[in-house]
């Protein structure tokens, strides 16, 4: 039997292994960074990348690579160079020390020493010299590694964007909501505790593709992401959460002010209809909301909206309801 090639996101994985790195405290070699990278993808599910989305990422991937080998190289002949140079003024400061005590056991006249000190000054000299020459050279390397590094920075935190996002409506996806929901639960527990989350779920999506065709139905799904967009605030996060399911973090937010961005979303809705050959397409939307409990997490929040929102399903749909 063969076992299916994994599809993996480099960049993901990337990011992981450095995480990991990090945490371990071990410094970003090419070598540790290979074996932690090797052993994520082993253990990583498939993902559902396009091609384009993998090149992109695979050539991020090969830009840190070359970066972490150039750090590397670059480290390597500066150790190097400053070994060599340590030597060399060693043995001249010990040569300096030899000339010293013969001339002060009269073994060398004044004009010997003079010379002997002259020769060994010139040693120091060059010594010196080709130590800051390679300081130098080192310090033009690391600083145009830096630059490359910091694009390479850049070009992840795209990425990241990219996979966060969802391709069709533009609101983030599932790939970073246990961060983001842990980040605003910590936040909300160490302030005033308000945080409300809320899921929405269309009402009978299916007979709207199937009645106006599933590309109508990607329409309406992008109008409705829209008019949450209207209504929200630039604080609140607005996550496709399913085919025809989003959620909303609401922070700094209670239970009456949940509810009223959720009348506001209806009357929006109601206010701005979809409009398909000039037919208007009705929307209906059931909705759950749940306000964080002390003590609770992100995942308990969510699960408490699904709850309600399973409610206010089979209690008749379009309806909202408010978890206990
Ligand atoms: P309910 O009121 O119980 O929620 O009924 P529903 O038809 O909305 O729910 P159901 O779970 O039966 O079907 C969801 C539908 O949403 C089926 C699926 O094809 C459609 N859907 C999911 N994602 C997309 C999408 O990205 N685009 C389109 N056009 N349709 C989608
Ligand atoms: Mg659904
Ligand atoms: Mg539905």
């Amino acid at each position: 039997m063969t076992s299916p090639t994994p599809s993996v996101n480099p960049v993901e994985i990337a990011r992981i292994a450095l995480k990991r790195l990090a945490e371990r405290g071990l410094p970003p070699t090419p070598e540790n960074y290979a074996q932690f990278y090797n052993a994520i993808v082993t253990v990583k599910s498939p993902g559902t990348k396009t091609n384009d989305e993998l090149q992109h990422a695979w050539q991020v991937l090969c830009k840190l690579d070359d970066a972490l080998a150039e750090v590397n190289d670059t480290t390597v002949q500066l150790l190097e160079s400053l070994h060599e140079s340590g030597e060399n003024m060693a043995a001249s400061l010990g040569q300096l020390q030899h000339v010293r005590h013969a001339r002060l056991t009269r073994l060398l006249n004044e004009e010997e020493m003079h010379k002997d000190v002259e020769a060994l000054l010139e040693d120091i000299i060059s010594s010196t010299h080709n130590l800051h020459a390679s300081v130098s050279s080192s310090h033009e390397d690391i600083s145009a590694i830096r630059e490359s590094v910091k694009h390479i920075e850049e070009d992840l935190a795209f990425n990241r964007k990219m996979m966060e996002q969802d391709p069709l409506t533009g609101t983030l996806n599932r790939q970073g909501l246990d961060h983001l929901l842990s980040r605003e639960v910590k936040r909300a527990h160490r302030s005033d505790g308000k945080l409300c989350a809320v899921l929405f779920d269309l009402d009978d999506f299916k007979q709207i593709n199937d009645r106006f065709g599933h590309l109508v139905g990607d329409q309406v799904l992008v109008h409705v992401a829209n008019l949450a967009r209207a209504v929200l605030r630039e604080t609140d996060l607005l996550i496709r959460y399913g085919g025809e399911e989003f959620l909303v973090l609401l922070p700094e937010t209670d239970l009456p002010g949940a509810s009223f961005m959720v009348d506001r979303m209806r009357l929006v809705a109601s206010k701005s209809a979809f409009m398909h050959h000039n037919q208007r397409v009705e929307i209906s939307f059931s909705t759950g909301i749940a306000k964080l409990n002390p003590d609770e997490n992100g995942r308990a929040l969510v699960l408490r909206a699904d709850e309600a929102l399973y409610r206010a399903k089979h209690t008749g749909r379009g309806r909202v309801e408010i978890a206990e």
